[in-house]
């Protein structure tokens, strides 16, 4: 069986843990197994190596963190080498650059643009198992690069890719959830869920898996398993949507705090001054996401919108541009509100699925101020305060 194997950095946190995966993937190997692990840095190395280079320059320079932070992946791919080798097999490290994957893009955030598999293949065809470093390429010009934070998944999926083999996630929890079940203690674990879902869930704020990595598995048609590193209990597979008999109208509910709203009233009305409104957030480098017109029949011009509260910042810097360019506009800003978003690819055929959110809304007496669908989500902005138990009914309702 060929398969790629990603371990995250909880997972190889220590030198036990470590030993550990060795000792599993000891125990399961059977002759002709082709197997690739994928590992990211042990537990908090990538913080501590960017902390390191901070107590330098506060902004260090990018090409040469790049090369700092790849060390962090390097480290666990020789450690988990040595212990493979330690138990009788055969096992070879490799880096990003040693495993062919090249990429394109500024330092700190690069993309994989292609990956040469020839030197992994000819490992696998001799029984080796080839162990690579996460999160890492080599660029056009031979420097070492970086994917971005989280990148390892995206490492993961995208050899599975190139290698035509599924993709196995080992992380510190247990599979995917409906809600978060920090959040939420009677939430369940799901058996399949849709590359679809998992990206409008990821996007959305659920943040179990690299949004990036769940694009890629859809567009090489990647199955992507997620279950605990070493765990007894089966996890939940990302797939595609025709193998999930069951399509439920609501798969999860996600939750993000990381929501400011703002009005804008008072200022006439027309596209001229929406495109002044959102040229200037663009300007600030604002992430602007659910837009609402309210009056588009009248002359005045009212509209709303939310973005990261951490964004606030650059939200108010533009708020100051917008007012010196149209200084009689009325703008109210609203913390304290979250938003919640329900997800399922059964919208797209079934009904009533707005009925009952409205309903447990009314039930529970609880006004919303903005929302927003797509053909598989609903989006309501919500108080942050009565926020959980609106979830709470809402995943009672839709059973999740
Ligand atoms: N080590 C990197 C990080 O902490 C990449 C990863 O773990 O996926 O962001
Ligand atoms: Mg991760």
């Amino acid at each position: 069986m060929r398969v790629v194997k990603k371990f995250g950095g909880s997972s190889v946190s220590t030198i036990e843990k470590i030993k550990s995966i060795a000792n599993n993937i000891a125990q399961n190997y059977k002759e002709g197994d082709e197997i690739v692990i994928v590992v990211s840095a042990m537990g908090k190395t990538t913080d501590s190596l960017i902390k390191l280079a901070k107590e330098i320059s506060e902004t260090p320079d990018i090409r040469e963190l790049d090369s700092l932070l790849s060390t962090g992946e390097q480290q666990t791919t020789a450690l988990l080498s040595i212990a493979l080798k330690e138990r009788g097999l055969k096992a070879v490290s490799l880096t990003g650059a040693q495993a062919g994957i090249r990429t394109g893009g500024i330092h700190t955030k690069n993309k994989i643009e292609s990956i040469k598999i020839e030197r992994i293949e000819k490992s696998l065809k001799d029984g080796t198992i080839v162990v690579v470093a996460g999160f890492q390429g080599i660029n056009e010009d031979g420097d070492i690069t970086t994917l971005g934070r989280g990148g390892s998944d995206t490492s993961a999926v995208a050899l599975a890719a190139a290698l035509k083999c599924e993709c196995e996630i080992y992380t510190d929890v247990i599979g995917i959830f409906g809600v978060d079940p920090r959040v939420y203690k009677n939430a369940k674990k799901l058996d399949k869920i849709s590359y679809e879902e998992m990206m409008e869930m990821a996007n959305l704020g659920a943040g179990v898996m690299e949004t990036r990595a769940v694009e890629i598995g859809k567009k090489y048609g990647v199955k992507i398993y997620v279950g605990e590193t070493l765990g007894v209990e089966t996890g939940t597979y990302i797939c595609d949507e025709s193998e999930i008999t069951e399509k439920k109208d609501v798969t999860g509910i996600s939750i993000n705090k990381n929501v400011i709203m703002v009005n804008l009233e008072n200022f006439v009305g027309g596209p001229r001054s929406i495109a002044t409104i959102f040229n200037k957030l663009a300007q600030n480098s604002v992430n602007v996401d659910m837009i609402s017109q309210n009056e588009v029949l009248s002359s005045k011009g009212s509209i709303g919108f939310t973005s990261p509260l951490t964004d606030e910042e650059f939200l108010n810097k533009s708020l100051e541009d917008i007012k010196k360019e149209i200084p009689d506009i009325k703008i109210t800003k609203k913390t304290g509100v979250m938003k919640i978003s329900l997800v399922g690819i059964g919208m797209i055929s079934n009904f009533g699925v707005a009925a009952k959110v409205f309903d447990v809304l009314s039930y529970i007496n609880e006004e919303f101020y903005q929302c927003t669908t797509s053909e598989i989500s609903i989006s309501l902005i919500i108080k942050e305060d009565k926020g959980m138990k609106v979830v709470e009914r809402l995943a009672e309702v839709f059973s999740i």
